[in-house]
């Protein structure tokens, strides 16, 4: 499902341009337009799906395809041997921006914790 005013929608369907490092028939990633660490990348479903709090059962192979997508950008990146942070934020509590689900995946320094 598409929604015309997602913008990770409208990048999905190509409609906005982005910096694209992965596409398959389910998932995209592509690098943050204000990047939080020098690795910034986010891995979204085709599929809008609004939060992780509305994954439904049936989404569960797209949960694991999008992790899956993320440890690869990680080794792709060259910073899987030195770590790296996966990080779904969820609600206004959780920082979330952008009501279209997605994993950042943030490296090339130190993590803090507890995050901000
Ligand atoms: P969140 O706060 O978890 O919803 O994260 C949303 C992220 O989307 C932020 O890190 C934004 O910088 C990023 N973002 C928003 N618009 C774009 C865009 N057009 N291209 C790439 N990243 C974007």
């Amino acid at each position: 499902m598409t929604e015309s005013d997602c913008i990770f929608c409208r990048i999905a369907a190509g409609d906005i341009p982005a910096d694209l490092i992965h596409e398959d028939d389910q998932v995209l990633a592509f690098r943050d337009i204000a990047p939080q660490a020098p690795l910034h990348v986010l891995v979204i479903p085709r599929k809008h799906i609004p939060s992780v709090a509305s994954v439904d059962d049936e989404d569960q192979g797209l949960m694991g395809r999008l992790v899956t997508v993320a440890r690869d950008v990680a080794v792709a990146e060259g910073v899987a041997s030195a770590g790296y942070r996966l990080v779904i934020n969820a609600g206004s509590d959780g920082g979330q921006a952008v009501d279209h689900l997605h994993l950042h995946v943030l490296g090339g320094r130190g993590m803090g914790w507890p995050p901000g």
